[in-house]
């Protein structure tokens, strides 16, 4: 079984799986298209039985800022050439012909 994306109730995705599975470090998760994306997994809820099987969160890495490298991007910017990036909570407030993601 694989891990997947899940949810939690305060709109923090998570991978979840087999609780042998959720384990700290790189995981490959599968997206809802069957395709999967190179995760960090920084932390590991407590396991709870879920359909006999034990199961747990594991608590993503917030990818690192296009613009300044530091971690905690999540919001979805364009820079100034229209680049396509995620940005920290930071930079998500300077105005697009400052930010460079090239
Ligand atoms: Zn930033």
């Amino acid at each position: 079984m694989a891990l997947h994306y899940r949810k939690t109730r305060d709109g923090q995705w998570v991978a979840y799986g087999p609780a042998a599975e959720v384990v700290v470090g790189e995981v490959e998760v599968t997206k809802r298209d069957c395709s999967t994306k190179r995760e960090t997994i920084e932390r590991v809820g407590r396991p709870f039985i879920s359909d006999g099987a034990e199961m747990a969160y594991g608590y993503l890495r917030a990818p690192a800022c296009d613009n300044c490298a530091q971690p905690g991007a999540k919001h979805h910017r364009l820079d100034s050439n229209g680049v396509r990036g995620q940005v920290c909570d930071r930079c998500r407030f300077e105005p697009s012909y400052t930010l460079s993601f090239g």
